[in-house]
């Protein structure tokens, strides 16, 4: 479909889409919203980056618009369920954008804020309510909202929902709709228990499947490095000296991990902002405002904080810890390259990361190619199998322990530059591992958590902090018969991808 005016949309929603210089409907679009223009339940299966908050985002407002009434107090016709705080703002940003040209109101609800101000847009009234599970529910509990008058319920991101451990939450959801209702699910994978719950939710829903089979990077330029751990930072550092790195987005698996990189860029002079689970919503938002407008280059983020984030013009997205899921990778770099733009994904790779590297080629069924002839490339870490590829505990990571990093032919020694690698002092203590025994400790509830099962799950969520790893792959790690992969355009630092 080659545009929006193809669509049976009305007058006021194709006017805000030109305003925001949209043209033609995404693929998820295209496909959906037909269907849900016609009151028809939706079963879909997209990764953020798709467009898929606008597929479901411009049918309610089209249905609110063409039917309204006078808006109900405390309870809505429209709830959007959304798994974190960013993302519900976004949605709620959305609505917002799309709905510039047509009277329907909307409120967004998320926890580790005060709860007044959206008490008090509850009992004016909304009729969209885009809201996060754990706050939702105390908001029902507390008599501020019933959903006994939802027409369109919207379950999105269900598969991080189940990981975050809300199921429960969402079902004592569920049960206070009525029955009568048109239901949205998304979720980006469709695994067994995924269905389980959509099959309790929609009925005879139309399938929109968007690419389960090979995730949408195509446009990324990806590039890996193996460094050992001790000196990530350094290289870290070299990297972003390159000015084509415009608006980076650094991931870690651990909220200490990313204020470690946070403050050591700081002190190495490069401007850069913290934001997981242990912020505080003011923080997150103003850590956010800022990277948006440009006033810091490089925003640092765990998976959590960062799920949904959709920020124009990121150039570079950059692991620096490489995610346990393969599934996580795709959203991390699908950061970059939003709307049709071109990005850079590079990931960092010490010897324990190689077995998540591995699975990552698989998932994304290509080889990553790997840049070699810079001073931190660590051999040690690009042939690690077996003992030395094997995943560090999580209470190992990051904090200085780094299997192995000494050996191999590292080249530079790893001992260059002393324990701390390159932000000086105490950007990596070298201490001994320590060994994780509950899934408490680094990932407990920080001030900001909407809900304590999110935020818990931080960086871990699927496979635990003792997991080796999805080693168990066709192809061994470290297998040194694969060449690298073509490369286009210029390379972050000027890097030549090479062999391994
Ligand atoms: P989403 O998957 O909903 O997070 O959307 C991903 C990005 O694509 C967001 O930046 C949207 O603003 C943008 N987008 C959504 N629909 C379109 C469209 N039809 N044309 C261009 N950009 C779009």
């Amino acid at each position: 479909m080659k545009s929006f005016t193809e669509l049976p949309l009305i007058e006021p929603i194709q006017k805000a889409l030109k305003e925001k210089g949209y043209t033609s409907p995404t693929p998820i679009q295209a496909q959906s919203i037909p269907a849900l223009l016609e009151g028809r339940d939706l079963l879909g299966c997209a990764q953020t980056g798709t467009g898929k908050t606008a597929a479901f985002t411009l049918p309610i407002l089209q249905k609110l618009w063409l039917t309204r009434k006078p808006v109900p107090s405390r309870d809505p016709r429209v709830l959007i369920l959304a798994p974190t705080r960013e993302l519900a703002a976004q949605i709620g940003d959305s609505i917002r954008v799309y709905g510039a040209h047509i009277h329907v109101t909307s409120t967004v609800i998320f926890g580790g804020v005060g709860q007044m101000p959206q008490v008090s847009a509850l009992r004016r009234g909304a009729d969209i309510v885009v809201a996060t599970p754990g706050r939702l529910l105390d908001l029902m509990n507390q008599g501020h909202l019933k959903l006994s008058g939802v027409e369109v319920f919207v379950l999105d991101e269900a598969d991080r929902m189940l990981d975050m451990g809300f199921i429960n939450d969402i079902r004592k959801i569920i049960s206070k709709l009525p029955s009568k209702r048109q239901s949205l699910f998304f979720s980006a994978t469709l695994e067994p228990k995924v269905v389980e719950l959509a099959k309790t939710l929609v009925r005879d829903p139309v399938h929109v499947t968007i690419n389960p089979e090979t995730p949408t990077v195509d446009k990324i330029e990806q590039h890996a490095y193996f460094v050992d751990r001790e000196r990530k930072d350094q290289l870290l550092v070299e990297l972003l000296g390159n000015p084509l790195m415009k608006r980076v987005i650094i991931f870690t698996q651990m909220k200490h991990v990313a204020n470690k990189v946070c403050m050591g860029l700081n002190h190495a002079g490069i401007r850069s902002e913290a934001i997981h689970g242990n912020k505080s919503q003011q923080a997150r938002v103003a850590a956010l405002e800022m990277f948006k407008r440009g006033k810091v280059r490089v925003l640092v983020a765990t998976d959590i904080a960062a799920r949904g984030i959709d920020v124009e013009g990121i150039t570079h997205v950059i692991n620096y810890e490489l995610p346990l899921d393969p599934e996580t990778y795709v959203h991390r770099i699908g950061r970059t390259a939003r709307a049709g733009t071109e990005g850079h994904a590079i990931s960092f790779c010490s010897a324990s990361e190689r077995t998540y590297l591995s699975s990552i080629e698989r998932l994304i069924r290509k080889d990553i190619p790997v840049i070699t002839d810079h001073a931190h490339h660590s051999e040690h870490a690009m042939k690690a199998r077996g003992a030395d590829a094997r995943p560090l505990p999580r209470g190992g990571a990051g904090r200085g322990g780094s299997r192995g990093g000494s050996r191999g032919g590292s080249r530079g020694g790893s001992s260059r530059g002393g324990s701390s690698g390159g932000f000086g002092g105490g950007a990596s203590r070298g201490g001994p591992r320590r060994p994780r025994t509950s899934s408490g400790g680094f990932g407990g509830r920080g001030p900001g958590a909407d809900s304590s099962r999110g935020e818990r799950s931080e960086g871990g969520a699927r496979g635990g902090f003792q997991r080796d790893g999805p080693s168990s792959g066709s192809r061994p790690a470290g297998s040194g018969s694969r060449p690298s992969g073509p490369s286009r355009g210029p390379r972050p630092g000027g890097f030549k991808p090479a062999r391994r």
